[in-house]
């Protein structure tokens, strides 16, 4: 289907092509979420958050389950030699695919008290692991296994898999969610959505200054999303946020304007970029994959261009 692109701001165009099909990849998933492109076989791995399975889309052979259960697996990445690495919700734990398949927990524990539920999780290009750590997969039926809250508070952490140095870097927000940095790594952003527990809570991106490559500070809300929550976005190598929403993907400049929304016929809840050269937008939507070809492309750190 040709996609309805909303340009609020000329700068858009430079960014997308208005006349871009927006491709129904994958439907019947039982709420999609946290899509990774791996470039080593042009697939795209995503989390059936509610299905407790995760899913991996080809080209050529459509949509396999990867992995069932899956622990309700949430956001997925991929670290610098090409491993996914995942948040999972139900272990409550950071995790990473091995070599031979097996999945490990790098991490599930912060001062010895279980993390709550970790939900999504961005690679600096040192290999750290900064992850949000809000409570869905404890609070929210049917995205987790339940469970105790140990943890005083849903905080950002930055985690070191060389060191298993684990550290909060930001302690201050209610629902944590989505998080990337600026192609600099100077700034880092992180979604609060706090909204999904009560209507008057929070459905913003925070920005914050990194320090020393290790610290997130002076944070400030850098844009309201509305409608619907900014769950998870993306940032491209020139610096513009893409972010979800309930209707669209919308599109901030670094200066936070809206610069305007693609919009998507399900509720948005995370997005990555990808392809051969970056250049495509896959998304999480409802119950559907869906791909947009767009002019800009996304940033890759990953080391060796993703062959393990
Ligand atoms: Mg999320």
């Amino acid at each position: 289907m040709a996609a309805n692109i909303e340009i609020f701001d000329d700068r858009l165009k430079e960014l997308v092509y208005p006349d871009a099909d927006l491709e129904q990849l994958a439907s019947g998933v039982v709420h999609s979420e946290g899509p990774v492109y791996c470039p080593e076989d042009g697939s795209v791995v995503f989390s059936e958050g509610h299905g407790n399975r995760l899913l991996c889309w080809h080209e050529d052979k459509g949509v396999q389950v990867l992995r069932d259960p899956s622990h309700y697996q949430n956001g997925n990445t991929l670290d610098l030699e090409g491993r996914l690495v995942a948040c999972s919700h139900g272990q409550r734990a950071i995790i990473r695919r091995e070599q031979d398949g097996q999945w490990v927990i790098l991490v599930d524990r912060y001062q010895g008290k279980r993390l709550n539920s970790p939900n999504d999780l961005v690679i600096k290009s040192d290999g750290t692991i900064w992850f949000t750590d809000p409570p869905y997969g404890i609070t929210q039926p049917g995205q987790g296994y339940g469970g105790k809250m140990e943890q005083p508070s849903s905080f950002v952490f930055r985690f070191d898999p060389a060191t298993t140095e684990i550290e909060p870097v930001v302690t201050e927000m209610e629902r944590p969610n989505g998080l990337a940095f600026s192609p600099d790594e100077r700034q880092l952003y992180v979604s609060d959505t706090s909204e999904v527990d009560y209507p008057q809570g929070h459905h913003y991106i925070r920005v914050y200054d990194v320090l020393a490559g290790r610290q997130a500070t002076n944070g400030r809300v850098f844009a309201v999303v509305d409608p619907g929550q900014p769950d998870g976005f993306r940032v491209d190598a020139q610096g513009n946020i893409f972010t979800s929403s309930q209707d669209s993907v919308q599109v901030f400049a670094p200066d936070s304007v809206l610069l305007g929304k693609i919009y998507v016929p399900e509720t948005v809840t995370n997005l990555t970029f990808g392809g051969p050269e970056g250049h495509c937008l896959l998304i999480t939507a409802g119950e559907s994959l869906y791909r947009i070809r767009v002019k800009t492309r996304g940033l890759v750190h990953v080391r060796n261009g993703g062959k393990s």
